[in-house]
């Protein structure tokens, strides 16, 4: 297939580019490079590379001509990095859908897939893990046009036939991650023997998917036609203060874990449990991400940072 990938130089959007670049498929990355190029040497050199902007309509167009493909993943992304810029998060997201959605148009091409968030389910009711019909409730500007934008794609779909899928990533993490992210700034922290930063009482729980796993998901569901809203989740709910220590013994540390107050803009985008399903991704595909935490953790020290 060809297939462009906006985001594609990011975490997900990289080794999502190199899988599909190793299975033959014709790829062009479009990314503005505002963290950095995660891609390696090799996978770049095998790509149509365009730096640029998802909300440059004309580029969007230019980009995706002849694909038959397109894997939306560009944004802006981070707790922190989004609640000091929710104004171009929003222009991001909506703007650079809606002009993924009309290159589509143009261009003839039948297929979008999207990055989504588990940040949408918000503090929506949980007693066992969250499933795609759960009322979600997005409360921060990300999580609201991630929202916005799975409504936005399906009507597309009803209106248009494009086929659409949308992907609720659940604590992805993995080698090439950077620190906006909890699980590699502990494990800088970590490595440098400098206090862990637990937020809060470090009961809040997450769901850590590996990027190994999130990558073979992807690759499985982008074969699909139709409308689809879809989990990629580990199905493990982990308390922040157990992946510390986790992470310490790992990188075999002498850091202090600490418990300090979350910073006050992260509030609105602190849930105190979040744990999904991924019933619906393996009815789906028949796969459902099975890396522990641990053995990803142990992955992650493997790759990164063995000297
Ligand atoms: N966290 C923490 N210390 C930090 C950074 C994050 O305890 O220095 C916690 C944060 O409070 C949240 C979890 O780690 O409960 C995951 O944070 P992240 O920003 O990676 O992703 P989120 O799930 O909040 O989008």
């Amino acid at each position: 297939m060809r297939i462009l990938i906006t985001g594609g130089a990011g975490f997900i959007g990289s080794n999502l580019t190199k899988r599909l670049v190793n299975e033959g498929h014709e790829i062009t990355v479009l990314d503005s490079l505002l963290r950095g190029n995660k891609l390696d040497k090799d996978t770049y050199s095998k790509i149509n590379f365009i730096k640029g902007d998802v909300r440059d309509a004309q580029l969007m167009i230019d980009a995706s001509k002849g694909c038959d493909l397109i894997i939306h993943f560009a944004a802006v992304l981070g707790v922190d990095i989004v609640a000091d810029n929710p104004v171009e998060t929003m222009d991001v997201e909506v703007i650079g859908t809606r002009n993924a959605i009309m290159a589509a148009e143009i261009n003839n091409i039948k297929k979008i897939m999207y990055a989504s968030t588990s940040g949408i389910y918000g503090h929506s009711a949980i007693e066992n893990a969250l499933t795609e019909e759960v009322l979600v409730d997005p409360r921060t500007s990300y999580a609201m046009a991630k929202r916005y934008n799975e409504i936005y794609l399906a009507s597309h779909h009803e209106e248009k036939g494009l086929n659409v899928i949308s992907l609720r990533f659940f604590n992805v993490y993995g080698h090439n991650q950077d620190n906006r992210m909890v699980v590699p700034l502990f494990f800088e922290q970590a490595l440098k023997n400098e206090p862990i930063t637990v937020f809060g009482t470090g009961k809040q729980t997450r769901d850590f998917t590996y990027i190994d796993d999130t990558v073979e998901a992807c690759v499985r569901l982008m074969n699909l036609e139709g409308c689809y809203i879809v989990n990629i989740a580990n199905e493990a709910e982990w308390c922040i203060s157990d992946l510390a220590d986790k992470i310490k013994g790992i990188a075999n540390s002498e850091s202090e874990i600490t418990y300090i107050a979350a910073p006050k803009k992260r509030y609105d985008y602190e849930v105190e449990r979040r744990v999904g399903s991924s019933d619906k991704l393996f009815k789906l595909t028949g796969y459902k991400p099975l890396t522990t935490l641990e053995e990803g953790l142990k992955l992650i020290q493997e790759i990164n940072y063995k000297k």
